[in-house]
């Protein structure tokens, strides 16, 4: 009985680790570990803050899944991946402006993707080890939300690549401005 215990008891963390690196694979998919970001990026003065009910009563169920908790849309599913049109790309949940078409670049992952946020002060980054995995977090710098991750192993000029769900953001036109 007691031996039994501690088989099922390794047995079925050995599951939940390969069950996790499956789920790792098929949900993050934007890339390999990532060294990019120290984390050190200055707070905003103008930082908002909600309760979960207020984010959950002010966002869109998809937006509420990936912006506040954490979520990743499939590849090739999400908003803009496929956007060329010059404009600018704000968070979905604040309006903050966070990327630029400029800087936008075809990644191939069925993801929007950045080679930098329109100013440091934009994004926010964080070391995120869920499901055993080393990457790093980017968040919006002004409602902390998620919208992604970033990678080193983007184009020029940065070398970087900030991996972003669609689903988490809203495009602006440049022609509506
Ligand atoms: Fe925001």
């Amino acid at each position: 009985m007691g031996m039994g215990r501690v088989l099922a008891g390794s047995v079925s963390e050995v599951v939940m680790k390969a069950m996790a690196l499956w789920v790792a694979m098929a949900l993050v998919g934007c890339g390999a570990e990532s060294l990019a970001g120290d984390g050190v990026v200055p707070a905003r003065k103008d930082a908002i803050e909600k309760t979960d009910a207020q984010w959950k009563a002010e966002l869109s169920a998809e937006e509420y899944r990936i912006l506040r908790g954490k979520g990743t849309e499939p590849a090739f599913t999400g908003k803009y991946w496929q956007n060329k049109e010059a404009g600018t790309y704000h968070c979905a949940a604040c309006g903050l402006d966070l990327f630029s078409s400029e800087t936008k670049f075809r990644s191939g992952t069925g993801w929007p993707s950045y080679t930098q946020p329109i100013a440091v002060d934009r994004v926010a980054e964080a070391v995120d080890g869920v499901l055993g995995m080393r990457r790093t977090e980017i968040l919006c710098n002004r409602c902390g939300g998620h919208l992604g991750h970033v990678f080193p192993d983007g184009p020029p000029p940065t070398g970087l690549r900030y991996c972003v769900n669609g689903n988490a953001l809203d495009f602006q036109p440049k022609s509506a401005k």
